[in-house]
């Protein structure tokens, strides 16, 4: 999805080029690393409800496997375009190689809105999806898993279809299984919990106790929500939340100063993440225009919805009070809205540690499916924390001993670790 001429791969591009120039990459290196290694494009013929055959198309990017198979989500969304799944392929690649788990990158999309699709008809846009990548994808080459607007049913019609084109079991073919059939506990919690230990890591270095903290999220869906969760059991307070009204086609913030509960607004959102803005008003909430979250009078913010949110000119907007911006969504901030981050001095942690827990929690389901095991919820947790805390250490050294913005430390560490598989394997 990209919005307006907002171009998500030149944006991921960019930020590749400036950090192949800060290690000083060869030649070679810059142009394997700023485009995907290989890409697929094609049609998925679906015979609809109604009788008549509508044709999606589907995308699926693999950025780079030097140190691993590739690893990225598959999203459901009208404005789905080839760039936006370019760019969010890069990103995994880098943060699997910022948490250091022995992944490489992959996404991929089609362009539908389940909205409107029966489930019959979703089934066989994902059946559809697997037989025209069946030989692409799989347990050693690239391991699809869910993102925006797919879930564990979508994830299981298309395991049934690899395992039925293949024959045989493969649980280790995908991710984000349904628990039961594959799936890992932690892991619908792991991507928010993942975003509250880095920003419990960050408040420790600033010295700022999590009770003494405010904040304000974009989005309530599936990471949104259990950032909240787990932030609340710190003892951290949300005064903002906003999310996509389908009705309306806008978004809204919702505000209430002494916290949102969280259960409540649980219990009147949609399967989607859309708050009911009637019934949260009706349970006092302020219903503000969808950017208010940004102008939040907090310490800290959580963009958890869509890229290209905090802008050069929206950056403008947030409060002095901000020190912490922890980014549950991918590529949130733009290039011109980082250099006001870094020279107001703004601790960012970054998309590809900050919201790195889902592909960490998503290693850990894979592991379990290839040796057909079963780890607890707390055991699964617990891993997840120390993997995130270590990362959020070396790309916290590693800024303050260079005096770099977290971003561009995290980058550092995840090309340098790309470069060397690619180059160790003799490719460069
Ligand atoms: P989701 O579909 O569960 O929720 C998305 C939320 O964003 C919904 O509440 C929706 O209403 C809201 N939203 C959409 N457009 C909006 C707008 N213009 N303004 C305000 N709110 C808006 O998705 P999710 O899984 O929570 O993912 C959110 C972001 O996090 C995406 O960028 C995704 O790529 C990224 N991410 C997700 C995971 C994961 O494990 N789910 C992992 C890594 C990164």
């Amino acid at each position: 999805m990209s919005s307006g001429s907002f171009n998500p791969f030149e944006m991921a591009q960019a930020q590749f080029d400036n950090i192949a120039e800060q290690l000083d990459l060869e030649p070679g290196m810059r142009q394997l690393l700023r485009n995907p290694l290989r890409e697929y494009h094609f049609l998925i013929p679906v015979r609809m409800d109604d009788g008549s055959t509508q044709v999606f198309r589907g995308f699926r990017c693999q950025h780079n496997d030097a140190r691993g198979p590739s690893k990225g989500g598959i999203r459901f969304h009208p404005q789905e375009t080839i760039d936006t799944v370019r760019a969010l392929s890069m990103w995994m690649t880098w943060k699997c190689a910022t948490v250091d788990i022995p992944l490489g990158g992959g996404k991929g999309g089609v362009i539908c809105d389940p909205h409107h699709l029966s489930a019959r008809e979703q089934e066989q846009i994902c059946r559809g999806w697997v037989r025209q990548l069946a030989r692409n994808v799989g347990p050693v080459q690239d391991v699809p898993a869910p993102d925006v607007m797919t879930n564990a049913q979508h994830m299981l019609w298309m395991l049934d279809e690899y395992e039925h084109i293949h024959g045989g079991h493969a649980p280790g073919f995908i991710t984000g299984k349904p628990v039961g059939m594959g799936g890992s506990l932690g892991r619908t919690e792991a991507t928010g919990y993942g975003v509250i230990f880095t920003v419990r890591e960050a408040l420790r270095e600033l010295g700022i106790r999590p009770q003494d903290t405010l904040a304000s999220v974009q989005g309530f869906g599936n990471v949104a929500q259990y950032a909240i969760r787990l932030y609340n059991q710190l003892g951290g307070k949300v005064t903002c939340v906003s999310s996509w009204d389908q009705g309306d086609q806008t978004s809204y913030a919702f505000r209430k100063q002494n916290g949102v509960d969280i259960e409540e607004l649980v219990s009147i959102t949609d399967r989607f993440g859309g708050i009911d803005k009637n019934k949260a008003e009706g349970l006092g909430y302020q219903v503000l225009p969808g950017d208010a979250w940004i102008e939040e009078e907090v310490d800290i913010l959580i963009p958890a919805a869509l890229e290209n949110q905090i802008t050069g000119e929206t950056v403008l907007k947030i409060s002095q009070r901000v020190k912490v911006i922890a980014e549950g969504a991918n590529g949130p901030t733009t290039p011109e809205a980082d250099q006001v981050l870094f020279e107001r001095g703004v601790y960012l942690i970054p998309d590809v540690l900050a919201n790195a827990g889902g592909v960490t929690c998503s290693y850990f389901e894979q592991v379990q499916s290839n040796m057909n095991y079963f780890w607890e919820r707390d055991e699964v947790l617990g891993k997840l924390d120390v993997k995130m805390t270590a990362a959020f250490e070396a790309v916290s050294e590693l800024a303050k001993k260079r005096g770099i913005y977290q971003r561009d430390a995290a980058f550092m560490i995840a090309v340098d670790r790309v470069a060397r598989a690619c180059r160790d394997r003799g490719w460069i």
